[in-house]
């Protein structure tokens, strides 16, 4: 018996090298198909790259332009479009926001490379109705000329488009249009007035003046529902500044425009569903200056005086406390962020000042404040 027993397990012994030796044949085989597949998939592609892009072109352009359009949903919609300041930033342009409220569509600033973020977001320049500048600051107007220049080419306005600022607005709209006259008459020539009427390009100013008191505000455009209202800040010397409230159908974003910590800002941001607020931190533009190489430049001095016209995030966060603001978005960060533990670090201490949601604005944040419900909703377009 016991001499069966050994017999059988010698035989299964022998039974299980021989499977394991053969499962070890499969899987060279099965490894050496596949290498085999790679290589020649490898092979097939170097020799028809060029058939296979010719081949895949067509789809992939028609794809990317006819899914470039953004679909908002009904409401109040404001887009990030630059969320940068005038310190170089690879991930932010300058400080531009679109504020579309259903088929209005406005433009508040436009810093340097934000008409080519509105492509990019998928919004149409051609839709623009108008563009509120809050000061002339260059990071604020450096990207006038190129947005008027896109709504004019791609709508063929025959009007030229309204750009609405605080006294001094004429002299920048009309400079803007000089300076591109030369341009106008060689796309007018190329393309035929029938496409692009040269009355069309360029902006119209459209001025308005504020009292003189600290709390002044002005409405400055009331239609289809939307009510626009500039108000003082203090950007001095960088004087006039304002802030701009959009009021649509119960709802109400506010957007400081460059500011020092600002009583007048905070009275009309009273309730507000979002809050988008310029602001400085001073710790860290202080490593900021301390490190920046001291090669006989002006900067240091610079950075060093800036704060001083300027709001903290800590400000910001009892702005938004006392007003009761709903949604607080930071845009226009001095210094630029890049790592993200700094984000951190900007925002230390707000959280515990104010209760409600704090939002690093990046380029391409879309802001969607629905007129049925409290429920602000946020989304990234550009990632
Ligand atoms: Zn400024
Ligand atoms: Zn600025």
């Amino acid at each position: 018996m016991l001499k069966i027993k050994i017999l059988n397990f010698a035989t299964n012994k022998k039974q299980i090298i021989q499977l394991i030796q053969f499962m070890k044949i499969i899987q060279s085989k099965i490894l050496k198909i596949f290498a085999l597949i790679i290589v020649g998939s490898l092979l097939i592609l170097f020799v028809f790259k060029h058939k296979l892009i010719n081949l895949l072109t067509e789809p992939i352009v028609k794809y990317k332009l006819q899914h470039r359009n953004l679909k908002l949903e009904p409401g109040l919609n404001v887009v990030l479009i630059g969320s940068g300041s005038p310190l170089p930033d690879i991930n932010r342009v300058g400080p531009c926001f679109a504020v579309i409220a259903d088929t209005n569509f406005f433009i508040v600033d436009a810093g340097e490379a934000s008409a080519r973020n509105i492509y990019l977001i998928g919004l149409d320049p051609k839709d623009i109705d108008g563009i509120f500048i809050t000061h002339f600051h260059s990071d604020h107007i450096a990207g006038l000329a190129e947005m008027m220049l896109q709504r004019w080419i791609d709508g063929g306005h025959k009007d030229k488009l309204p750009i609405y600022g605080p006294v001094g607005i004429d002299s920048i709209v009309n400079g803007f249009n000089l300076t591109y006259q030369i341009d106008r008459r060689y796309r007018v020539a190329k393309h035929d007035s029938s496409i692009i009427p040269a009355s069309g390009d360029g902006g119209i100013p459209i001025s308005f003046a504020l009292p003189n008191s600290n709390n002044a505000d002005v409405v400055v455009l009331e239609k289809n529902g939307l009510k626009i209202t500039a108000f003082k800040v203090d950007h001095s010397p960088a004087i006039p500044a304002v802030g701009y409230k959009f009021e649509y159908k119960g709802k109400s974003i506010v957007i400081s425009g460059d500011t020092k910590y600002n009583e007048n800002l905070m009275q009309h941001s009273l309730n507000a569903d979002v809050l988008f607020h310029e602001a400085l931190n001073i710790k860290l533009l202080a490593l900021v200056e301390k490190y920046y190489p001291n090669n006989g430049n002006k900067i240091k001095q610079i950075l060093h005086d800036i704060p001083s016209y300027h709001t903290t995030p800590i400000e910001v966060a009892q702005i938004a406390q006392q007003a009761h603001v709903k949604n607080v978005v930071f845009y226009h960060m001095i210094p630029p962020l890049p790592p993200l533990f700094l984000n951190e670090t900007f925002l230390e201490g707000c959280s515990e000042i104010y209760n409600g949601p704090l939002i690093l604005g990046e380029d391409g944040l879309l802001v969607h404040v629905p007129l049925n419900s409290n429920k602000v909703e946020f989304k990234k377009l550009l990632k």
